[in-house]
């Protein structure tokens, strides 16, 4: 499980690559766009509810609820906002791909509910597990680690977008 940081920074970069609209007008949909990327761990309102830590990562992470949100979404704002709805459903799909990669502990995240009801991870990488569990100064190293990692990309795709608004059209 990355911490948050991770989670916003892979959703803020997904909107930097995929939103239609220009830079000058992003910072709003980077902001909404991290958070929709961290709103899966929603699930632990239900965990603290039902005091059973199996809701966790469980049908929250799964891409069929990212892809019922988004069509939801669709329904809602009308398929003139395919792409920016697309755009934001991905940034929350993000999230479950993400935990997939990562988690080692817990035994993994339910991605194909409710197709199947296994959980199933990676752990590619030993990014942060139970943050709650690590003394302050790991989890201030942990940040550190996915910021190094995951905030590059997104200054890349940044700045790739602001060199491309500022070069010139050539006239059809
Ligand atoms: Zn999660």
């Amino acid at each position: 499980m990355p911490l948050p940081l991770a989670h916003g920074l892979v959703g803020a970069g997904i909107i930097a690559a995929l939103h239609p609209q220009p830079l000058r007008h992003r910072g709003l949909p980077l902001l909404f766009g991290a958070i929709l990327a961290n709103c899966a761990d929603l699930d632990f309102g239900l965990v603290l509810l039902t005091h059973d830590k199996s809701w966790h990562r469980g049908f929250t992470h799964s891409l069929a609820f990212s892809l019922l949100l988004t069509v939801t979404a669709l329904a809602v704002w009308g398929g003139a906002h395919l792409w920016r709805v697309s755009a934001y459903g991905a940034c929350y799909a993000s999230h479950g791909l993400l935990d997939y990669s990562t988690t080692k502990l817990g035994g993994g995240v339910e991605l194909l509910w409710p197709a199947a009801r296994g959980r199933y991870g990676l752990g590619l990488w030993g990014l942060s597990e139970l943050p709650s569990r690590l003394p302050p100064a790991e989890v201030l190293r942990w940040l550190g680690v996915e910021f190094l990692i995951f905030a590059p990309p997104l200054l890349a795709l940044l700045l790739l977008r602001r060199s491309r608004a500022k070069t010139p059209r050539r006239p059809a």
